[in-house]
């Protein structure tokens, strides 16, 4: 069994506030908890790791320290920004894995994560952070072992800078993460009329970009629960948002409908969307056609779901 539950479904940064109540307005953060071999994990330190952690210290501390894992999808700021109000960090005793790729500059993950706790930043130097804390670099892998029957595999994402989609396969239960991403596309001149115009390129950029785009999907295949990107409409997508890294929620829908997903969740939502239009998009995505083989829905903080 996999425990999920959503602490942050935004994207970009926080918006809290009479319209987003419903959906919630924290950034990126998802737990996972297996109790049958007592592990949990964080996707994301977003700034709804903040109330997961005020959680944690009334449920998890009184029963022991605290043991966690912290996967980052990768490092911007709308995925890290929570982890100084990571409270456990602070208490002794607590022990924190965290695990991500690093960013183009090849700094480490130490760097990059906890160098926001600087006091040019933020109040508390990382070196008061009185738990054991490590950090790990990962990169692509379709096969890692987390031990007690936890499978990893990892999958680079299109994002600006290098993010990582994950799956994590427990017993029957697989769950998957695919954000923040955008479909490949053909990078050469498509347009017949233009006079850089190259038939075999053009013909190339198709092939590459469709090749890579079903390697994601296989990546995220059969999913009990698939976590997609879904910031945008197409339409506001095609006006303007292309090559910003995230996918439109009609994109996210039919990839997860190809790679046979049983659950989608749609995420990284828009922090201009407000309460009432994600239940008006909530009636015309998740309804009729798109629904019959698949579950689907647009993610909500507080929302738990088991696999
Ligand atoms: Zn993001
Ligand atoms: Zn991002």
């Amino acid at each position: 069994m996999i425990q999920v539950k959503f602490w942050g479904v935004r994207g970009s940064i926080p918006c809290p506030g009479p319209n987003t109540m419903k959906y919630g307005g924290n950034t990126a953060c998802i737990e996972l908890r297996f109790p049958e071999v007592n592990r949990h994990i964080i996707i994301d330190a977003g700034s709804g790791i903040r109330e997961l952690a005020n959680s944690m210290l009334k449920n998890d501390l009184p029963k022991g320290p605290i043991s966690t894992e912290i996967y980052l999808s990768h490092t911007h700021w709308d995925h890290i920004m929570g982890f100084p109000f990571f409270v456990p960090a602070y208490i002794p005793g607590t022990t924190i894995k965290v695990y991500g790729p690093v960013t183009y500059e090849d700094e480490p993950l130490e760097a990059v994560v906890g160098g926001q706790m600087k006091y040019r930043y933020f109040p508390v130097n990382m070196g008061d952070l009185a738990g054991n804390i490590e950090y790990h670099r990962l990169k692509e892998d379709p096969h890692i072992d987390l031990g007690d029957g936890i499978i990893l595999s990892t999958a680079i994402i299109n994002h600006p800078i290098t993010a990582l989609g994950y799956r994590f396969s427990f017993r029957d239960a697989v769950f998957c993460t695919a954000y923040d991403t955008e479909p490949y596309r053909n990078l050469f001149i498509t347009d017949p009329e233009h006079p850089d115009y190259d038939e075999l390129m053009a013909y190339e950029g198709e092939q590459a970009a469709r090749e890579q785009n079903l390697l994601l999907e296989q990546f995220f295949a059969g999913a009990d629960l698939l976590v997609h990107d879904a910031q945008y409409t197409q339409e506001e997508y095609e006006n303007g948002k292309i090559g910003w890294g995230h996918t439109s929620i009609e994109s996210a829908i039919e990839a997860a409908k190809r790679a046979g997903v049983k659950q989608l969740a749609l995420f990284h939502h828009d922090p201009e969307r407000s309460d009432s239009q994600l239940d008006q998009m909530s009636e015309s995505y998740c309804q009729g056609e798109n629904g019959r083989n698949m579950e689907l829905f647009f993610a909500r903080e507080g929302q738990e779901i088991i696999l």
